[in-house]
């Protein structure tokens, strides 16, 4: 269309189908959609290894704050993350210990860091990049770990029922507001244990212009993946 040299329109760019990148969905009904957002923080789910490491050997974090979430809960401890070209001071740590290590920060953090996670389901952290965690009483460099969590939709299964949705769910959901935004093949995780409420980070909320605690529209299932 013009000379600028824009990879999307260059020979090698093969878009995918209109109908796979945005596809069908099954609408579910209007009036039991709506759900409430909870937005995300830069934060740390850390092990026991790293832990020790980074606040000496058997350390127990304390509760800071209750998360909405069932024994999900924010720590009175916070670590120093490290990138190669920035520093961010007094990231949360939650709890309570996972199994491995996993930084959760925004595109802009990652910016400021000089670092370029990508997009991942929480607990999918192969080949993400790394980061180095300083704590009060030692530092330890993890070689993968730093994510953008991607947008996800923690459900009652009672509440699920009502909407027609199993786990594993993809789903479109609408921001009906001041800068209407429709978040594409969005997860639904279905559990006993969980409130329902939408999972997103400080960029995507700031691009939505939602603030905490507003409320978002499940507009219908996603019918093919
Ligand atoms: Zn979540």
């Amino acid at each position: 269309m013009t000379d600028v040299d824009y990879s999307c329109w260059s020979e090698q760019s093969a878009p995918r189908p209109m109908e796979e990148a945005l596809p069908a969905v099954e609408p579910v009904i209007s009036g039991y959609s709506e759900i409430p957002v909870r937005i995300s923080g830069r934060h740390i789910h850390i092990s026991r290894e790293h832990l020790d490491l980074t606040y000496g050997s058997g350390f127990e974090i304390s509760p800071y704050r209750d998360l909405a979430q069932p024994g999900q809960f924010a720590a009175k401890e916070t670590l120093t993350i490290v990138g190669p070209k920035g520093v961010i001071e007094e990231v949360r740590i939650l709890g309570p210990l996972r199994s491995k290590t996993q930084v959760e920060i925004s595109g802009t953090d990652g910016y400021h860091l000089g670092i370029d996670p990508p997009v991942r389901d929480s607990g999918d952290i192969a080949g993400s990049p790394g980061i180095v965690l300083v704590g009060p009483s030692g530092a330890v460099t993890l070689r993968e770990g730093v994510i953008l969590a991607a947008t996800h939709i923690h459900m009652h299964p009672k509440d699920a029922s009502t909407l027609g949705l199993t786990d594993g769910d993809r789903v479109q959901v609408l921001v009906d507001g001041e800068r209407d935004l429709i978040f594409n093949g969005v997860l639904v995780r279905v559990d006993n244990n969980f409130i329902t409420e939408m999972h997103m980070d400080t960029d995507e909320a700031n691009a939505a212009v939602i603030d905490d605690g507003s409320c978002v529209r499940i507009i219908g299932k996603i019918l093919i993946s």
